[in-house]
């Protein structure tokens, strides 16, 4: 048996439990969609009055791998080997897996369209994959490293029905002429100019390793300058999983040790065990009123802020209209006459400390979230995360905890997908893009070692540039000697 630091139990899944774990294909009633997530946080242990999900959402979110390919190679990558070689699925199944999302965890679910990278996507296909998450109800994010995340592009998604815009910046994806997170500012900046005046909320994807680690105060002191635009920052840890070069987390790196200096940078004690969201391992969260470049903890109160979350849970604020967010939010407050006293004393409270911000600012208030994400290494998978997870990767069988999905990608993304066409039900084939009866099925067993230079990332390309007899298999000729796929369907 394994132990934590502070001694208690960890029960990591075996590798045979890992493959065995199966996504959750059984879809409820539509009456029934908090119960399963409310039922599995319950067996945990984690149902408790501050715990968030299965209250105002079914589910954290949903990630929708539109692609397989990205245009960088980070050293924390959590594509696999195979990624790059993998066709974009096509529409069809992108669709039936939009349809899933709706029918297992409802309307205004968060799905991000992801990847890979999904601005390498056809640019009609991701305007027709945000458009259909639109119409179903679902609130699109656009998870991107921003490089073809033009202006241009974000307002024809806005048009679809985008609603925020992720982007990835780090140095971990190993930028050229970027040393420091710091001087990503430069970059960053330029990504928020792109988004400035759009109706689309903002968001910064950071993963936090050991080479800035140092830098997350200096990171926050520059989101506070832009909460015009930027609603919420995400710090993603370190995790053993996937591709990439970099493996094992430095130990000083934790979720406690990432809120001491995100409160460094904030110059304010920001609470993130507040509200609970899933697992507390794997997430803390954080909320704070934005004024004059200053931040307000809005989860100061637990006392005032848990009930309030019970008496809203089913609320819906809009995250793209500030003043319509504010108006429902009004309104629910104004309905929950027992939270009026607490509510009251909070407010006063937070206004005379805010006073001389709120003078200068001219009333003027945002709002920035905090989230810290404590992804898993794949070989350290825990029973009570991966039960109590609230972040989903919609497979073709079904929503399955990112983690595990992870662990066992190439399940995944190298199984075949059932089309149907004229003639009948197909077989899509992910290698090769094209699509044969169903009858006719083989499985590609490929060793990306064998993939020609362009297709590898992460370790196997480090490896590869590193072997010079690499450049010997790396031919087409070669590779149709050694493996079942023609050199043309590589191309
Ligand atoms: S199990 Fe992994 S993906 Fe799910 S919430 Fe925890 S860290 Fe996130």
């Amino acid at each position: 048996m394994i132990y934590s630091a502070d001694g208690l139990e960890i029960n990591y899944l075996s590798p045979a439990e890992i493959l065995d774990w199966p996504p959750y294909s059984d879809i409820p009633e539509p009456s029934q969609r908090y119960e399963p997530f409310v039922q599995r946080l319950d067996d945990v242990g984690l149902w408790t009055p501050s715990q968030i999900a299965g209250r105002r959402w079914s589910v954290g979110c949903v990630s929708l791998e539109i692609t397989q390919r990205c245009n960088l190679d980070c050293t924390l990558c959590y594509l696999s080997e195979h990624s790059e070689a993998v066709r974009d699925i096509p529409l069809e199944e992108v669709f039936r897996r939009i349809d899933m999302i709706e029918a297992h965890y409802g309307k205004n679910t968060d799905v991000q369209v992801s990847g890979g990278d999904p601005t390498l996507r056809k640019r009609e296909e991701l305007v027709q994959i945000v458009k259909r998450i639109a119409e179903k109800g679902l609130r699109a994010s656009l998870f991107t490293n921003g490089i073809l995340a033009t202006r241009e592009l974000l307002s024809d998604l806005c048009a679809v029905g985008l609603v925020d815009v992720a982007f990835h910046v780090d140095m971990t994806q190993q930028r050229k002429g970027f040393n420091s997170e710091e001087e990503l500012n430069k970059i960053r900046e330029k990504y928020i100019d792109r988004v400035r005046g759009l109706p689309l909320a903002a968001f910064f994807n950071t993963t936090v390793y050991d080479e800035n680690f140092h830098e997350v105060p200096t990171l926050v002191r520059f989101f506070r300058k832009h909460t015009d635009v930027i609603s919420l920052v995400s710090f993603q840890l370190q995790a053993d999983t996937g591709r990439g070069v970099l493996r094992d987390r430095h130990q000083g790196i934790t979720p406690d040790t990432m809120i001491e200096h995100i409160q460094s940078g904030a110059d304010r004690a920001l609470r993130f065990d507040t509200l609970t969201v899933g697992h507390p391992s794997c997430n803390r969260y954080a909320m704070a009123f934005s004024i004059n470049g200053n931040l307000y903890d809005f989860f100061d109160d637990p006392g005032f802020t848990v009930p309030l979350l019970n008496a809203t849970a089913k609320v819906n604020f809009s995250r793209t209209d500030r003043r319509s967010a504010f108006v429902v939010a009004s309104l629910a407050f104004i309905k929950t006459p027992l939270l009026w006293k607490k509510g009251l004393q909070w407010l006063v409270r937070n206004l005379w400390s805010a006073k001389a911000d709120l003078w200068a600012a001219r009333g003027k208030i945002e709002k920035l979230t905090f989230f810290i994400h404590n992804f898993m290494d794949a070989c350290h998978l825990e029973h009570d995360r991966i039960k109590a997870c609230i972040f989903m990767v919609a497979s073709q069988d079904g929503p399955i905890s990112m983690c595990l999905h992870n662990a066992k990608r190439d399940e995944y993304i190298l199984k075949p997908i059932a089309v149907s066409g004229a003639e009948g039900e197909h077989l899509w084939q992910p290698l090769t893009g094209k699509t044969i009866p169903t009858t006719g099925l083989e499985t590609h067993q490929v060793n990306p070692k064998i993939y020609p230079i362009k297709f590898l990332r992460g370790r196997t390309r480090a490896n590869a540039m590193r072997d010079s007899s690499y450049a010997s298999v790396s031919t087409d000729s070669d590779l149709n000697n050694d493996i079942i796929l023609a050199p043309d369907e590589l191309q």
